[in-house]
Protein backbone atom coordinates (compact mmCIF):
# COMPACT_ATOMS: atom_id res chain seq x y z
CA UNK A 1 0.00 0.00 0.00
CA UNK A 2 1.32 3.68 -0.90
CA UNK A 3 1.56 5.64 2.31
CA UNK A 4 3.63 8.49 0.99
CA UNK A 5 1.08 11.91 0.99
CA UNK A 6 -0.61 13.04 -1.51
CA UNK A 7 0.69 15.90 -3.74
CA UNK A 8 -2.63 17.35 -3.19
CA UNK A 9 -2.11 16.56 1.31
CA UNK A 10 1.62 17.87 0.82
CA UNK A 11 -0.01 21.11 -1.09
CA UNK A 12 -1.94 22.27 2.06
CA UNK A 13 0.74 21.71 4.24
CA UNK A 14 3.60 23.64 2.00
CA UNK A 15 1.74 26.14 0.52
CA UNK A 16 0.42 29.34 2.00
CA UNK A 17 -3.08 28.65 2.44
CA UNK A 18 -4.40 31.78 0.12
CA UNK A 19 -4.92 29.13 -2.83
CA UNK A 20 -7.87 26.34 -2.67
CA UNK A 21 -6.57 24.13 -6.17
CA UNK A 22 -8.98 21.37 -7.35
CA UNK A 23 -7.99 17.87 -5.89
CA UNK A 24 -6.99 16.65 -9.20
CA UNK A 25 -3.51 16.98 -9.91
CA UNK A 26 -2.89 18.04 -13.80
CA UNK A 27 0.55 16.22 -14.94
CA UNK A 28 0.91 16.58 -18.60
CA UNK A 29 -0.97 18.44 -21.54
CA UNK A 30 -1.16 18.74 -25.25
CA UNK A 31 -3.24 21.39 -27.25
CA UNK A 32 -6.71 21.67 -24.84
CA UNK A 33 -6.31 18.43 -23.38
CA UNK A 34 -4.78 17.84 -19.95
CA UNK A 35 -4.03 14.67 -18.05
CA UNK A 36 -3.85 13.91 -14.32
CA UNK A 37 -1.55 11.69 -12.22
CA UNK A 38 -4.27 8.67 -12.81
CA UNK A 39 -3.83 9.20 -16.78
CA UNK A 40 -7.28 10.42 -16.98
CA UNK A 41 -8.41 13.11 -19.83
CA UNK A 42 -9.80 16.39 -19.28
CA UNK A 43 -10.63 19.43 -21.60
CA UNK A 44 -9.40 21.98 -20.82
CA UNK A 45 -11.39 25.00 -21.50
CA UNK A 46 -9.66 27.62 -18.80
CA UNK A 47 -6.27 28.07 -20.35
CA UNK A 48 -4.68 28.22 -17.06
CA UNK A 49 -6.61 31.11 -17.01
CA UNK A 50 -6.47 32.50 -20.72
CA UNK A 51 -2.98 31.63 -20.47
CA UNK A 52 -1.94 29.24 -22.94
CA UNK A 53 -3.01 30.62 -26.10
CA UNK A 54 -1.66 27.98 -28.45
CA UNK A 55 -2.68 25.48 -25.95
CA UNK A 56 0.02 23.25 -24.15
CA UNK A 57 2.91 21.94 -25.38
CA UNK A 58 2.55 23.79 -28.85
CA UNK A 59 5.54 22.41 -30.78
CA UNK A 60 6.47 25.91 -32.31
CA UNK A 61 6.28 27.17 -28.73
CA UNK A 62 8.64 24.04 -27.05
CA UNK A 63 11.57 24.56 -30.73
CA UNK A 64 11.76 28.47 -29.33
CA UNK A 65 11.82 27.74 -25.85
CA UNK A 66 14.70 24.75 -26.16
CA UNK A 67 16.57 26.53 -28.61
CA UNK A 68 17.12 29.67 -26.65
CA UNK A 69 17.74 27.82 -23.66
CA UNK A 70 21.35 26.57 -25.58
CA UNK A 71 22.06 30.19 -26.12
CA UNK A 72 20.98 32.00 -23.26
CA UNK A 73 18.95 32.65 -20.40
CA UNK A 74 19.02 35.31 -19.01
CA UNK A 75 21.07 38.71 -18.66
CA UNK A 76 19.66 41.48 -16.33
CA UNK A 77 18.65 44.82 -17.74
CA UNK A 78 22.32 46.11 -18.07
CA UNK A 79 22.36 44.19 -21.53
CA UNK A 80 19.93 44.12 -24.45
CA UNK A 81 19.26 40.81 -25.90
CA UNK A 82 18.22 39.68 -29.26
CA UNK A 83 15.02 38.13 -28.62
CA UNK A 84 14.38 41.04 -26.47
CA UNK A 85 14.42 43.35 -29.20
CA UNK A 86 12.50 41.36 -31.82
CA UNK A 87 9.85 40.74 -29.57
CA UNK A 88 9.84 44.71 -28.76
CA UNK A 89 9.96 45.19 -32.55
CA UNK A 90 6.64 43.20 -33.05
CA UNK A 91 4.41 44.41 -30.69
CA UNK A 92 5.57 47.95 -31.72
CA UNK A 93 4.87 46.87 -35.24
CA UNK A 94 1.24 45.69 -34.68
CA UNK A 95 0.08 47.97 -32.37
CA UNK A 96 -0.29 51.70 -31.88
CA UNK A 97 3.00 51.82 -29.60
CA UNK A 98 6.45 52.96 -30.00
CA UNK A 99 7.54 51.67 -26.72
CA UNK A 100 7.42 49.13 -24.35
CA UNK A 101 8.86 47.51 -21.16
CA UNK A 102 8.90 44.49 -20.41
CA UNK A 103 8.30 42.86 -16.57
CA UNK A 104 6.60 38.92 -15.29
CA UNK A 105 2.97 39.48 -14.37
CA UNK A 106 -0.24 41.43 -15.31
CA UNK A 107 0.36 43.45 -11.66
CA UNK A 108 3.32 45.10 -12.55
CA UNK A 109 2.72 45.83 -15.93
CA UNK A 110 -0.24 47.61 -14.53
CA UNK A 111 1.71 48.96 -11.60
CA UNK A 112 4.33 50.40 -14.13
CA UNK A 113 1.52 52.05 -16.42
CA UNK A 114 -0.02 53.89 -12.94
CA UNK A 115 3.56 54.87 -12.01
CA UNK A 116 4.19 55.97 -15.28
CA UNK A 117 0.80 57.73 -15.90
CA UNK A 118 1.78 60.06 -12.07
CA UNK A 119 5.09 60.65 -12.99
CA UNK A 120 4.00 61.76 -16.71
CA UNK A 121 1.57 64.14 -14.87
CA UNK A 122 3.91 65.37 -12.38
CA UNK A 123 7.06 66.26 -14.81
CA UNK A 124 3.95 68.37 -17.26
CA UNK A 125 1.97 69.99 -14.97
CA UNK A 126 2.66 69.38 -11.41
CA UNK A 127 2.16 67.06 -8.10
CA UNK A 128 -1.47 67.96 -7.95
CA UNK A 129 -2.60 66.10 -11.11
CA UNK A 130 -1.77 62.77 -9.27
CA UNK A 131 -5.90 61.32 -9.20
CA UNK A 132 -6.50 57.99 -10.76
CA UNK A 133 -9.78 56.97 -11.73
CA UNK A 134 -10.91 53.76 -12.10
CA UNK A 135 -14.22 51.03 -11.97
CA UNK A 136 -16.07 48.94 -9.93
CA UNK A 137 -15.44 45.55 -9.97
CA UNK A 138 -11.93 45.98 -11.79
CA UNK A 139 -9.22 43.48 -11.35
CA UNK A 140 -6.13 44.51 -12.39
CA UNK A 141 -3.46 42.50 -9.97
CA UNK A 142 -2.58 42.10 -6.68
CA UNK A 143 0.50 44.47 -5.29
CA UNK A 144 -0.89 46.95 -3.18
CA UNK A 145 -1.33 49.34 -5.89
CA UNK A 146 -3.07 47.66 -8.72
CA UNK A 147 -5.00 46.49 -5.59
CA UNK A 148 -5.70 49.48 -4.61
CA UNK A 149 -7.29 50.32 -7.98
CA UNK A 150 -9.03 47.01 -8.15
CA UNK A 151 -12.54 47.54 -7.78
CA UNK A 152 -13.00 44.71 -4.95
CA UNK A 153 -13.03 45.41 -1.33
CA UNK A 154 -12.14 42.28 -0.08
CA UNK A 155 -8.86 41.85 -2.06
CA UNK A 156 -7.79 45.15 -0.42
CA UNK A 157 -9.02 44.38 3.34
CA UNK A 158 -6.28 44.62 5.62
CA UNK A 159 -3.49 45.72 4.00
CA UNK A 160 -3.59 49.43 4.73
CA UNK A 161 -2.67 51.85 4.46
CA UNK A 162 -3.69 51.78 0.48
CA UNK A 163 -1.98 53.98 -1.84
CA UNK A 164 -4.11 57.90 -1.53
CA UNK A 165 -5.32 59.05 -4.96
CA UNK A 166 -7.77 56.61 -6.75
CA UNK A 167 -11.27 57.37 -7.12
CA UNK A 168 -13.74 54.23 -8.33
CA UNK A 169 -16.98 54.74 -10.85
CA UNK A 170 -19.74 52.70 -12.18
CA UNK A 171 -18.66 50.67 -15.41
CA UNK A 172 -20.08 51.90 -18.06
CA UNK A 173 -21.53 54.94 -16.79
CA UNK A 174 -20.38 57.99 -18.96
CA UNK A 175 -21.76 60.54 -16.92
CA UNK A 176 -20.18 59.31 -13.76
CA UNK A 177 -16.79 59.36 -15.47
CA UNK A 178 -17.61 63.24 -16.70
CA UNK A 179 -17.92 63.77 -13.12
CA UNK A 180 -14.71 61.84 -12.05
CA UNK A 181 -12.38 63.23 -14.09
CA UNK A 182 -11.07 66.48 -14.21
CA UNK A 183 -7.67 68.46 -14.45
CA UNK A 184 -6.41 66.55 -11.42
CA UNK A 185 -6.78 63.59 -12.98
CA UNK A 186 -3.46 61.35 -14.21
CA UNK A 187 -4.73 58.58 -15.27
CA UNK A 188 -8.24 56.26 -16.08
CA UNK A 189 -7.70 52.51 -15.81
CA UNK A 190 -9.96 50.20 -17.30
CA UNK A 191 -10.29 46.89 -18.57
CA UNK A 192 -12.37 46.86 -22.43
CA UNK A 193 -13.78 43.35 -20.32
CA UNK A 194 -13.86 42.63 -16.63
CA UNK A 195 -12.72 39.49 -16.83
CA UNK A 196 -12.49 38.59 -12.92
CA UNK A 197 -15.63 41.20 -12.82
CA UNK A 198 -17.79 38.99 -14.47
CA UNK A 199 -16.92 39.22 -18.31
CA UNK A 200 -18.90 42.13 -18.75
CA UNK A 201 -18.01 44.42 -21.86
CA UNK A 202 -17.37 47.74 -21.69
CA UNK A 203 -19.78 49.68 -24.62
CA UNK A 204 -17.79 51.47 -27.68
CA UNK A 205 -19.90 54.52 -26.61
CA UNK A 206 -18.25 54.24 -23.04
CA UNK A 207 -14.58 53.71 -24.02
CA UNK A 208 -14.66 56.50 -27.26
CA UNK A 209 -16.84 58.78 -24.25
CA UNK A 210 -14.31 57.58 -22.13
CA UNK A 211 -11.18 58.45 -24.52
CA UNK A 212 -12.43 62.01 -25.38
CA UNK A 213 -12.79 62.91 -21.47
CA UNK A 214 -8.95 62.01 -20.95
CA UNK A 215 -8.57 63.99 -24.04
CA UNK A 216 -10.70 67.40 -23.10
CA UNK A 217 -8.97 66.72 -19.04
CA UNK A 218 -5.05 65.87 -20.15
CA UNK A 219 -5.72 62.31 -18.91
CA UNK A 220 -3.73 59.26 -19.85
CA UNK A 221 -6.27 56.33 -21.34
CA UNK A 222 -4.86 53.53 -19.57
CA UNK A 223 -6.08 50.21 -21.41
CA UNK A 224 -5.71 46.47 -18.91
CA UNK A 225 -5.72 44.09 -21.87
CA UNK A 226 -3.81 41.27 -19.36
CA UNK A 227 -6.91 39.44 -19.61
CA UNK A 228 -8.47 40.28 -23.39
CA UNK A 229 -4.99 40.83 -25.27
CA UNK A 230 -2.99 38.57 -27.26
CA UNK A 231 -5.81 37.30 -29.71
CA UNK A 232 -8.20 36.13 -27.19
CA UNK A 233 -11.53 38.45 -28.47
CA UNK A 234 -10.35 38.08 -32.57
CA UNK A 235 -7.81 40.96 -32.76
CA UNK A 236 -4.68 41.22 -31.42
CA UNK A 237 -6.08 43.47 -28.44
CA UNK A 238 -9.77 44.49 -27.87
CA UNK A 239 -9.05 48.03 -28.62
CA UNK A 240 -8.64 46.95 -32.31
CA UNK A 241 -12.38 46.38 -32.41
CA UNK A 242 -13.61 49.18 -30.50
CA UNK A 243 -12.42 52.27 -32.35
CA UNK A 244 -10.55 53.80 -29.65
CA UNK A 245 -6.63 54.02 -29.24
CA UNK A 246 -5.08 53.67 -25.52
CA UNK A 247 -2.20 55.67 -24.53
CA UNK A 248 -0.72 53.07 -22.86
CA UNK A 249 -1.92 49.25 -22.59
CA UNK A 250 -0.87 46.59 -20.67
CA UNK A 251 -0.69 42.48 -21.72
CA UNK A 252 0.06 39.62 -20.49
CA UNK A 253 -1.24 36.11 -19.76
CA UNK A 254 -1.41 35.35 -23.01
CA UNK A 255 2.02 36.97 -23.92
CA UNK A 256 4.01 34.08 -22.85
CA UNK A 257 1.52 31.37 -23.93
CA UNK A 258 2.65 29.71 -20.20
CA UNK A 259 5.89 31.24 -19.61
CA UNK A 260 5.87 34.23 -17.72
CA UNK A 261 6.04 37.48 -19.20
CA UNK A 262 4.50 41.04 -19.32
CA UNK A 263 4.22 44.08 -21.24
CA UNK A 264 3.95 47.73 -20.92
CA UNK A 265 3.24 49.51 -24.01
CA UNK A 266 3.16 53.34 -24.73
CA UNK A 267 3.98 55.97 -27.05
CA UNK A 268 7.29 58.01 -27.31
CA UNK A 269 5.79 60.92 -25.67
CA UNK A 270 5.01 59.10 -22.71
CA UNK A 271 8.03 57.04 -22.38
CA UNK A 272 10.48 59.70 -22.49
CA UNK A 273 9.43 60.49 -18.55
CA UNK A 274 10.51 56.98 -17.73
CA UNK A 275 14.69 58.40 -17.58
CA UNK A 276 17.25 55.99 -16.57
CA UNK A 277 16.77 54.12 -13.66
CA UNK A 278 13.11 55.75 -12.87
CA UNK A 279 11.64 51.87 -13.27
CA UNK A 280 12.77 48.36 -13.74
CA UNK A 281 12.69 45.15 -12.55
CA UNK A 282 15.04 41.76 -12.27
CA UNK A 283 13.29 39.50 -15.17
CA UNK A 284 12.07 42.09 -17.67
CA UNK A 285 13.24 41.37 -21.28
CA UNK A 286 14.67 37.64 -19.86
CA UNK A 287 15.87 35.95 -23.40
CA UNK A 288 13.71 33.07 -22.68
CA UNK A 289 10.69 34.61 -22.29
CA UNK A 290 10.90 37.07 -24.85
CA UNK A 291 11.60 33.77 -27.55
CA UNK A 292 8.63 32.36 -26.73
CA UNK A 293 6.22 35.12 -26.28
CA UNK A 294 7.47 36.58 -30.01
CA UNK A 295 6.41 32.97 -31.24
CA UNK A 296 3.04 33.06 -29.83
CA UNK A 297 2.73 36.71 -31.07
CA UNK A 298 3.78 35.14 -34.72
CA UNK A 299 1.45 32.86 -34.24
CA UNK A 300 -1.72 34.46 -32.82
CA UNK A 301 -1.41 37.73 -34.82
CA UNK A 302 -2.86 35.16 -38.10
CA UNK A 303 -5.71 35.06 -40.19
CA UNK A 304 -5.59 31.49 -39.32
CA UNK A 305 -5.82 32.09 -35.67
CA UNK A 306 -8.02 35.41 -35.46
CA UNK A 307 -10.49 33.83 -37.58
CA UNK A 308 -10.12 30.77 -35.43
CA UNK A 309 -11.69 32.40 -32.66
CA UNK A 310 -14.15 34.19 -34.56
CA UNK A 311 -15.37 31.02 -35.38
CA UNK A 312 -15.49 29.20 -32.14
CA UNK A 313 -16.77 32.30 -30.73
CA UNK A 314 -20.15 31.73 -32.94
CA UNK A 315 -20.25 28.07 -32.19
CA UNK A 316 -19.26 28.26 -28.55
CA UNK A 317 -22.37 31.13 -27.81
CA UNK A 318 -24.83 28.82 -29.80
CA UNK A 319 -23.79 25.67 -27.90
CA UNK A 320 -24.11 27.52 -24.62
CA UNK A 321 -27.41 28.99 -25.34
CA UNK A 322 -29.00 25.72 -26.43
CA UNK A 323 -27.57 24.30 -23.24
CA UNK A 324 -29.57 27.11 -21.12
CA UNK A 325 -32.71 26.95 -23.36
CA UNK A 326 -32.18 22.76 -22.75
CA UNK A 327 -31.94 23.13 -18.95
CA UNK A 328 -33.15 26.87 -17.88
CA UNK A 329 -30.27 27.60 -15.94
CA UNK A 330 -28.46 30.58 -17.41
CA UNK A 331 -30.18 34.21 -17.53
CA UNK A 332 -27.32 34.84 -19.85
CA UNK A 333 -24.01 34.09 -22.45
CA UNK A 334 -22.39 36.97 -22.96
CA UNK A 335 -18.39 37.81 -23.84
CA UNK A 336 -16.78 38.53 -26.64
CA UNK A 337 -13.97 35.86 -28.91
CA UNK A 338 -13.26 33.18 -26.74
CA UNK A 339 -13.34 34.89 -23.19
CA UNK A 340 -16.88 33.74 -22.85
CA UNK A 341 -19.57 33.70 -19.63
CA UNK A 342 -23.16 32.18 -18.80
CA UNK A 343 -24.85 33.67 -15.50
CA UNK A 344 -26.27 30.71 -13.49
CA UNK A 345 -29.84 31.09 -12.49
CA UNK A 346 -32.73 28.63 -10.46
CA UNK A 347 -31.07 25.51 -8.01
CA UNK A 348 -27.32 26.39 -10.00
CA UNK A 349 -27.57 29.87 -8.89
CA UNK A 350 -24.37 31.15 -6.97
CA UNK A 351 -22.96 27.70 -7.51
CA UNK A 352 -19.98 28.48 -9.79
CA UNK A 353 -16.97 26.80 -7.89
CA UNK A 354 -19.79 23.97 -7.20
CA UNK A 355 -19.53 23.68 -10.90
CA UNK A 356 -16.39 23.85 -11.47
CA UNK A 357 -15.51 20.74 -9.25
CA UNK A 358 -18.16 19.12 -10.66
CA UNK A 359 -17.03 19.32 -14.27
CA UNK A 360 -13.54 18.08 -13.12
CA UNK A 361 -15.87 14.56 -12.08
CA UNK A 362 -16.70 14.63 -15.30
CA UNK A 363 -13.80 15.62 -17.61
CA UNK A 364 -13.56 19.32 -18.54
CA UNK A 365 -12.35 21.94 -16.63
CA UNK A 366 -13.68 25.71 -16.70
CA UNK A 367 -13.65 28.97 -14.72
CA UNK A 368 -15.64 31.12 -12.32
CA UNK A 369 -15.98 35.11 -12.53
CA UNK A 370 -17.91 35.58 -9.25
CA UNK A 371 -20.18 32.92 -7.22
CA UNK A 372 -22.65 33.13 -10.24
CA UNK A 373 -20.94 33.15 -13.49
CA UNK A 374 -19.23 30.38 -15.33
CA UNK A 375 -16.31 31.62 -17.00
CA UNK A 376 -14.79 29.62 -20.24
CA UNK A 377 -11.05 30.53 -21.87
CA UNK A 378 -10.23 28.04 -24.06
CA UNK A 379 -6.90 27.87 -26.42
CA UNK A 380 -7.12 30.23 -29.07
CA UNK A 381 -6.59 27.14 -31.66
CA UNK A 382 -9.25 24.86 -30.42
CA UNK A 383 -10.66 23.18 -33.08
CA UNK A 384 -14.68 22.73 -34.11
CA UNK A 385 -14.56 18.94 -32.98
CA UNK A 386 -13.21 19.62 -29.29
CA UNK A 387 -15.30 22.83 -28.73
CA UNK A 388 -18.25 20.55 -29.41
CA UNK A 389 -16.89 17.57 -27.26
CA UNK A 390 -16.10 20.24 -24.55
CA UNK A 391 -19.69 21.40 -24.65
CA UNK A 392 -20.89 17.77 -24.17
CA UNK A 393 -18.90 17.73 -21.08
CA UNK A 394 -20.14 21.09 -20.11
CA UNK A 395 -23.58 19.64 -20.76
CA UNK A 396 -23.23 16.77 -18.80
CA UNK A 397 -21.90 18.69 -15.89
CA UNK A 398 -24.36 21.24 -15.14
CA UNK A 399 -27.43 18.11 -16.08
CA UNK A 400 -25.54 16.24 -12.63
CA UNK A 401 -25.30 19.07 -11.21
CA UNK A 402 -29.14 19.79 -11.73
CA UNK A 403 -29.63 15.76 -10.72
CA UNK A 404 -28.00 16.82 -7.06
N1 LIG B 1 -5.39 42.67 -15.09
C1 LIG B 1 -6.35 41.82 -15.49
C2 LIG B 1 -7.44 42.32 -16.38
C3 LIG B 1 -6.34 40.49 -15.07
O1 LIG B 1 -7.32 39.66 -15.46
C4 LIG B 1 -5.29 40.05 -14.24
C5 LIG B 1 -5.25 38.66 -13.76
O2 LIG B 1 -6.24 37.96 -13.72
C6 LIG B 1 -4.31 40.97 -13.86
C7 LIG B 1 -4.39 42.27 -14.31
C8 LIG B 1 -3.17 40.55 -12.98
O3 LIG B 1 -2.28 39.76 -13.70
P1 LIG B 1 -1.22 38.85 -12.92
O4 LIG B 1 -2.00 37.85 -12.14
O5 LIG B 1 -0.38 38.26 -14.02
O6 LIG B 1 -0.46 39.77 -12.04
Amino acid sequence: MNTQPSVRALHDHLLTPNYAPAQMIPVRGEGVRVWDQAGRAYWDITSGIAVTALGHAHPAMIEALTKQAHLLWHVSGWFSNEPLVALAQTLIDNTFADRAFFCNSGAEANEAALKLARRYAFEKVGEQKNKIVSTFHAFHGRTLFTVTAGGTEKYKHGFGPLPQGIQHVTYNDIAALETAIDDNTCAFIIEPIQGEGGVCSATREYLQAARSLCDKHDVLFILDEVQTGVGRTGSLYNYMQKGITPDILTTAKGLGGGFPIAAMLTTNKLAEVLSLGSHGTTYGGNPLACAVAKTVIDIVNSPEILENVKARHAQFKAGLRAIGDKLGCFTEVRGEGLLMAAELTGPLKDQALALMRKGEEHGVLFLMAGPNVMRFAPALNIKEDELTEALKAIEVTLEAALKN
